[in-house]
């Protein structure tokens, strides 16, 4: 479970761990960056938070973290990352070990849309299934849809994906995402689908290029959930060509991917991360130029988040929907260093302790008013 909360971030530690020298020493509270987090003329028309789900002992709790801390903040929307992490009424073979239940979800809901705040829950429903070892989820309930079935080895060691060419896969995920979709009230689901590294692999699937097997299941995913008048969003990495945008491995495709990006419905709408103090950030102009309509989303530091939006904010050509901070912790992490309770689950110099001070900071730095309202 450790590794699926970090997996994203625990991967890229090493490839970021350049750019974390060369900021200052997060063990100690930094100041607040200073100056305004760039935005597009008129304001980022989203500005929203990615978050862990709560434990189900802890769901109250983060009720009222969402109208005291939250949206005095600022952040108008969440996207929950709910994952296998809910009592499915279709698939309970499918759900994990901490579930929250239908009444969770409800209560979840009702808060959000008492405070104003929209709530878009996110599964994963290609990569990122349990680590090299399966535990839990789709894959532990149906160990059959292992697009790696019976291998120990996968690429980096990593996580598991679905083999999007079994006969039985579209209708047990889309049984899960419409049951997500509707148990939480959501007009946009996000579905994931980043740093898939086991594609293409299978009998069924060798022969097909890789791009089409990518293209073909999103866009599959979204009808359904088009029909039942809800949104898809999905992570951008896999559509960005790691050769061509000069972005490492993990943050772009060197398995044929990229070319997915042409044949997606255009309705579903990318999430472009980047996390590190890079020079330039080509995928804004990848994605403006094929006309998609994205997210941003910087992570920890925010001298990286500046860096990144200050690019995007040059060469906007009226492509952004928003802004999403991800984070990357558990919600009753974020929920302490937040309310201003401090790191309590970890010791001071971990690295754990250094990466929750800096997202507080960048907390602080893309929504501005959490200054007002938020202990420090
Ligand atoms: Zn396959």
């Amino acid at each position: 479970m450790l590794m699926k909360k970090w997996s994203k971030a625990g991967a890229m530690l090493s490839a970021v761990l350049a750019t974390t020298l060369a900021v200052a020493d997060p063990a100690t509270v930094l100041p607040d960056m200073a100056g305004v987090a760039p935005e597009p003329p008129g304001g980022w028309k989203t500005k929203a938070m990615a978050i862990g789900v709560p434990a189900p002992k802890d769901v109250g709790r983060f009720c009222s973290f969402v109208k005291n801390t939250l949206k005095p903040s600022g952040v108008e929307a969440i996207v929950l990352l709910v994952r296998y992490n809910y009592k499915f009424a279709s698939h309970p073979e499918c759900a994990g070990g901490n579930a929250i239940s239908l009444a969770d979800a409800k209560a979840i809901k009702r808060a959000c849309d008492e405070a104003g705040v929209r709530l878009i829950p996110k599964m994963n429903l290609l990569g990122h299934q349990s680590g090299a070892v399966v535990k839990e989820g789709l894959l532990k309930g149906h160990p059959e849809l292992d697009e790696s079935f019976g291998k120990e080895k996968i690429k980096h060691n990593y996580c598991r994906s679905i083999c999007p060419s079994h006969p039985d896969a579209m209708r047990i995920v889309t049984d899960l995402a419409g049951e997500m979709a509707e148990a939480f009230g959501a007009d946009t689901l996000h579905i994931g689908c980043d740093e898939v590294f086991e594609i293409g692999l299978c009998p069924r699937c060798r022969n097909t290029p890789t791009a089409k097997l990518f293209a073909d299941w999103v866009n599959g995913i979204a009808r359904h959930l088009k029909a039942r008048g809800v949104t898809t969003m999905i992570w951008g990495d896999r559509l960005l060509d790691a050769k061509a945008s000069g972005y490492g491995v993990w943050e772009a495709s060197d398995n044929g991917t990229s070319a997915a990006l042409g044949m997606l419905d255009k309705d579903i709408i990318i999430c472009d991360w980047h996390y590190e103090n890079s020079p330039a950030y080509p995928s804004v102009e990848v994605f403006a130029d094929a006309g998609r309509k994205i997210f941003l989303c910087p992570w920890r530091y925010a001298e990286n988040a500046q860096k990144f939006l200050a690019y995007a904010v040059a060469h906007d050509k009226g492509q952004y929907l928003g802004l999403l901070f991800t984070t990357w912790y558990s919600c009753e992490d974020l929920m302490d260093v937040l309310e201003g309770k401090g790191v309590l689950r970890h010791k001071p110099d971990s690295e754990q302790a250094k990466t929750l001070l800096a997202l507080r900071r960048n907390f602080r730095y893309l929504f501005p008013q959490s200054k007002q309202c938020c202990k420090r």
